[in-house]
């Protein structure tokens, strides 16, 4: 498999991300570990922020496994009810937290396959927890990764593990904890999925997208009756010395 930038091309792109957040950070609030874990398997098809208002309530009084199976699934409900998806999540929640319990001392594995294994986890959340809570250099491909790998031309692929597999491959190592970050921040914020803010992004020059979205034309405006009325009173210009023949 063949990186589609450069090297110096990945380089700049990167640190360009780099320079306008040097140490990012999840927008998902959690306290430990295990409400991380909570939080990403919560957050599936829903935005952070629906998820941060949802656990903010949860969190303070359930932040391990053992409270979270004392709650119960109707209890949990409770607390989730305006997530989407969220009888499924509260079922998968529970039993996932029985999970790390009766396997794994009531403490969040460091481990893909055993994360993996949990109920609710796929690779994504996996990986975001590996990365997140454990500083692994993992890069989790959500809907916005996947957008700006295959916009950019960065990481091209029809799956969202292609696209990881590819990232995996083309980021230098010592971008590799953050990269997961910055192409989710920039996918959000500025790659955005309707109509992406290519005039001010930092890697315009280096994006593949053919179809970038230009500066909006000036709005004509009709012209204000004080600027004309300025126009008419001022000055003639003072006579420039006559150039010499
Ligand atoms: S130039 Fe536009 S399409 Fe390319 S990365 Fe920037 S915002 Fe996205």
């Amino acid at each position: 498999m063949t990186c589609s930038f450069s090297k110096k091309e990945i380089e700049a792109f990167f640190s360009r991300l780099q320079k306008l957040e040097p140490e990012p950070k999840s927008e998902l609030s959690y306290r430990n570990p295990y409400t991380l874990l909570v939080a990403v398997v919560l957050s599936a098809q829903a935005t952070d922020k629906g998820v941060n208002k949802a656990t903010a309530a949860l969190f303070p009084a359930v932040d391990t496994p053992e409270k979270m199976v004392a709650l119960g699934e109707a209890g949990l409900t409770q607390y989730i009810k305006t997530i989407g998806l969220y009888r499924g999540k509260a079922k998968n929640v529970i039993a996932l937290s029985r999970a790390l319990i009766e396997s794994h001392g009531s403490a969040v594995p460091k481990d893909r396959a055993a994360l993996e294994a949990l109920p609710g986890v796929g690779r994504k959340t996996a990986n975001v927890v590996l990365n997140v809570a454990f500083g692994e250099p993992t890069i989790a491909v959500d809907t916005h990764i996947f957008r700006v790998g295959n916009r950019t031309g960065l990481a091209p692929g029809k799956t969202p593990l292609e696209v990881e597999q590819k990232l995996e491959q083309c980021v230098p190592a010592k971008f590799k904890l953050h990269a997961h970050h910055w192409l989710i921040l920039h996918g959000r914020y500025t790659c955005v999925a309707r109509k992406p803010h290519c005039p001010t992004c930092v890697v315009r020059d280096l994006c593949r997208f053919a179809d970038k979205t230009e500066e909006p034309p000036a709005a004509k405006l009709p012209a204000r009756k004080s600027a004309a009325k300025k126009i008419a009173v001022r000055k003639p210009a003072a006579k420039r010395p006559r150039a010499a023949r």
